[in-house]
């Protein structure tokens, strides 16, 4: 079957006197259905990684494949309406629009796709029943806790079923108990069928994961949890 992420020797290396080699050359295949988390130290390369995995950035170096898709043959406006229609994102940071309504922020991912209004608002409200969240649609974030933020920022990202899930850190401004809470959310997701990559500094956290890769000093890895999983 095809790989949902097919990296072929894919590197990031930012520019200026003191070139940083964020992302060393890569290869890497994610396939539908595993849960892949990455685990590295601070200023290791993995938002770099997921940025680039993510359509966000693009590589300096390498062959990148989506879904079969060679991406580096797309144009900006094509990589944007792939990014909006097969990938979601969650950040540390929520970034939800503080006057906006839980359901707003949610309907409001999917303005630029293309999706009509009332197909927008059902599938906000569908993905925030999802998260566990249907009693508060109404809500403005400063209203919410943490953890319903965050689980406002999954419905967001769910909303317009992609296939890939991308979390960067995505437990990171929340307290323990939280924290398990929004994990538990996201193994419920990946069994429903979701693709998802999961970025953390947290060994509790990177162990939840099928398959787990390490980043340091921007080289990518299999860890050995990883190699037995590809080995299933
Ligand atoms: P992490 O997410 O693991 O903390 P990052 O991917 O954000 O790491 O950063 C990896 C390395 O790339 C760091 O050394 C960081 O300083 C550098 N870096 C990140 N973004 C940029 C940028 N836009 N320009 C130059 N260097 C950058
Ligand atoms: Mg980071």
């Amino acid at each position: 079957m095809t790989p949902v992420i097919a990296f072929h020797g894919v590197g990031l290396t930012y520019p200026g006197p003191r070139p940083v080699h964020a992302l060393r050359p890569a290869d890497l295949a994610v396939h539908r259905g595993d849960f892949v988390t990455i685990i590295g130290p601070s200023g290791s390369g993995k938002s770099t990684f997921l940025n680039v995995a993510g359509l966000l950035d693009r590589p300096t170096e390498g062959t990148y494949l989506l879904d079969g898709t060679d991406t580096g043959a797309l144009k900006d406006a094509e990589r944007t309406a792939l990014r909006g229609s097969r990938i979601g994102f969650v950040f540390q940071a929520f970034h939800l629009l503080a006057h906006r309504s839980a359901v707003e922020n949610v309907a409001l991912s999917m303005l630029y796709a293309g999706v009509p209004r009332r197909r927008r608002d059902e599938r906000a409200r569908e993905a925030l029943d999802r998260v566990g969240l249907s009693h508060r649609i109404a809500a403005l974030p400063s209203t919410l806790s943490g953890g319903e933020r965050q689980r406002v920022a999954i419905a967001r990202a769910i909303a317009a079923h992609p296939a890939l899930l991308l979390c960067d850190e995505p437990t990171g401004n929340l307290d323990t108990v939280t924290a398990a809470s929004v994990l538990g959310l996201l193994e419920e997701l990946h069994t429903a069928g979701m693709t998802v990559m999961l970025i953390t500094h947290d060994p509790a956290v990177a162990a939840r994961g099928t398959r787990g890769l390490t980043i340091r000093d921007g080289v990518l890895a299999e860890t050995a949890a990883g190699r037995a999983g590809a080995a299933r």
